[in-house]
């Protein structure tokens, strides 16, 4: 009898430094893990300190303050569901529900482990 593997399930909700890093960590060393990462902005990596440089002209375009892009994970795999309010955690039943910013749609998803790196 074959033995089946399931793949591991993973949500991280929050996509600045500490959901950056749960995710690269996650790709590293557990490859063939299902990542789906929730955030509310359409950008991830914002550096809070870029403000200040924007506003003494250190940088001119708050781009700057960004060092990673959605879509070079979305390249690896991982579920980049940007602009995503978790509105819901259920602990008990690893659940999480979830609004599209966008469309105003609600969605619930299962998870196996959830990182929360909601600052
Ligand atoms: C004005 C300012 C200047 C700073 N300057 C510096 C500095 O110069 N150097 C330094 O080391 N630190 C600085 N900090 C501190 C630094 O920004 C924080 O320590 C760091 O951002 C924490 O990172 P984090 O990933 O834990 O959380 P956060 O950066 O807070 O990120 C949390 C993310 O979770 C998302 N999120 C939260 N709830 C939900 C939800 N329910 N659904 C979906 N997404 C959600 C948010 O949109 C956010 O993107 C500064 C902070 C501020 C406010």
């Amino acid at each position: 009898m074959k033995a089946v593997v399931e793949t591991m399930k993973v949500a991280i909700i929050g996509c600045t430094h500490a959901g950056i890093a749960a995710m690269k960590q996650i790709l590293k060393y557990y490859p063939g893990t299902e990542i789906t990462v929730y955030e509310r902005h359409a950008d991830i990596s914002y550096m809070s300190c870029g403000t200040y440089l924007h506003l003494g002209g250190t940088i001119h375009n708050l781009d700057q303050a960004l060092y990673a892009n959605p879509s070079e994970f979305s390249e690896q795999g991982v579920q980049m569901r940007m602009q995503y309010d978790v509105i819901n955690v259920n602990a008990d039943k690893h659940t999480i529900l979830a609004q599209n910013l966008q469309t105003k749609e609600l969605q619930t998803d299962h998870y196996d482990k959830l990182v929360m790196a909601t600052g």
